[in-house]
């Protein structure tokens, strides 16, 4: 059987943490089997469509290396790949079911709906509104809502993370499946379009489980061969027992990407968030992904959000590219996570900057913050100097006595590379007779008055001669 997968977003809004994994595990399982994945884009719901929403999609699983294999853009044999353009098609399943007998047009105001929807809370039973169906029923033509006709039983299904599942007639009602407005509900859309489409997996969120049973109702009355449920527990907020959703604030993909988190470590992160392999590997290509997925060891129970795990992996990829692919490689990810000062500095010059900082860096735009003296002349601040933890002991006079020793011995300094700047600075250690955490600190200071610098050695490096000991000199100076 040739695997088909289905990502089947609404066009509603960005694509946020909490629902990016009902994209990835779906691709991972079609590209595992040779197969295929669809893009689809459910947008009847037209109160809720927002312009633009698509396009932020497309974008978010581009940048995550989640290519579609039919869908928008690429085309594909089930086109159209929008469910607004697809009408005619839902239409023609509708009149199937209506000729079998097993749907309706159903002219009810909506208001009356309301009272026998309250009349049920009043008596505190739950509202099925197969309980309330018309007994004269309009032939249906597009304007009038047409319902499915329940035919409640007992139904039992598979679901490949959730187990054996079985729910009683009492869930199953009369659906709406086409609206008054002309376009089907999601119910009913989904149905058709997965069977059209030859969705052999449904993978999508686990709140999708209470309807399953009128989901299997509609396979069976339109004679259509069940696909395998898949239901994806959900992603948690980092507080509380409820899922992420965007009013917890969970960001949009994309918002990572532009602050400098790795395609890769995206998903492997989201990946890893609710699967495991078993083992204790943690960093996975999306190569090894898709080696190694597979749906029993989806977990399912819900998996907490967890940011600081996400920079984490995130840090982790940066280190991977540069030390599998080389700085390079990683350099041509930096573009626009530069401070602005660097914009006239050369491509060498930042490069040289970044393989001597990115195992430091949780996130490229970590660039923007901790390069910036490599690049303009730090501002002198005294007080962060004489306040330091391993300097205030130290009196001034002192401390300008020890910069001045610095600079005489690094003035000498034939060639102005890393080593030979080691082998100063250990001959400092000793003639001076000061701890690395004062002397070293003293140095890392008053070269770039930041509060973190790479290894002193590679930072004066780096920065070059003039610039050090220029730097240096205008310390003791100021003291
Ligand atoms: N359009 C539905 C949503 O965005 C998709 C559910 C599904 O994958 O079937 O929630």
């Amino acid at each position: 059987m040739k695997v088909v997968t289905r990502f089947a977003p609404s066009p509603t809004g960005y694509i946020h943490i909490g629902n990016v994994r009902s994209a990835i595990y779906p691709y991972l399982l079609a590209k595992q089997n040779a197969g295929k994945m669809i893009l689809r884009i459910e947008d009847t719901d037209r109160e809720r469509y927002i312009e633009g929403a698509t396009e932020l999609i497309e974008d978010t699983l581009e940048w995550l290396g989640l290519n579609w294999d039919e869908g928008p853009i690429v085309g594909g044999p089930h086109a159209p790949y929008f469910q607004s353009e697809r009408k005619d098609i839902y239409h023609e399943y509708a009149r199937k079911l209506i000729a079998s007998g097993r749907a309706y047009a159903d002219p009810t105001p909506p208001e009356q709906i309301e009272k026998y929807r309250q009349e049920c809370n009043e008596k505190k039973v739950p509202f099925l509104y197969r309980k309330f169906r018309p007994d004269e029923t309009p032939e249906w033509e597009p304007g009038i809502p047409l319902r499915f006709k329940a035919e409640p039983k007992d139904h039992e299904w598979h679901d490949e993370v959730m187990g054996d599942m079985h729910a009683g007639p009492e869930v199953q009602d009369d659906i709406i499946l086409i609206k008054k407005d002309g376009f089907p509900t999601y119910n009913f859309a989904h149905i058709v379009d997965d069977a059209e489409m030859g969705v052999t997996h449904v993978m999508r969120g686990v709140e999708y489980l209470s309807s399953t049973p009128n989901y299997l109702a509609l396979y069976d009355a339109l004679g259509l061969e069940r696909p395998k449920l898949v239901s994806l527990p959900h992603i948690l907020a980092p507080q509380g027992n409820k899922k992420l959703g965007k009013r917890d604030g969970a960001k949009s993909v994309t918002e990572y990407r532009d602050d400098g988190v790795l395609a890769e470590a995206m998903l492997n992160y989201l990946a890893c968030l609710g699967w495991n392999d078993g083992t204790e590997q943690e960093i996975y290509t999306k190569d090894e992904l898709i080696k190694d997925f597979s749906l029993d060891r989806i977990q399912n129970s819900g998996a907490r959000y967890d940011e600081t795990k996400l920079l984490w992996y995130s840090g982790q990829w940066i280190r991977k590219i540069f030390d599998e692919q080389g700085v390079d490689a990683l350099y041509e990810r930096t573009m626009g996570f530069w401070p602005e000062v660097a914009d006239n500095y050369n491509d060498n010059y930042k490069c040289k900057v970044l393989s001597i900082i990115y195992d430091r860096l949780k996130t490229l735009s970590d660039l923007r913050e901790m390069t910036t003296y490599f690049f303009a002349e730090p501002e002198i601040d005294l007080d962060m100097l004489l306040q330091n933890k391993f300097l205030r002991k130290l009196s001034e006079a002192e401390l300008e006595s020890l910069l001045k020793t610095t600079i005489t011995e690094l003035a000498n300094l034939k060639d102005w590379d890393a080593n030979s700047l080691q082998d100063t600075l250990n001959h400092l250690l000793e003639s001076t007779g000061k701890k690395p955490a004062v002397l070293f600190s003293l140095i890392r200071l008053a070269v770039s008055f930041a509060s973190f610098s790479p290894a002193l050695n590679l930072t004066l490096e780096v920065l070059g001669r003039e610039k050090s000991l220029a730097r240096l000199n205008a310390v003791a100076t100021a003291i």
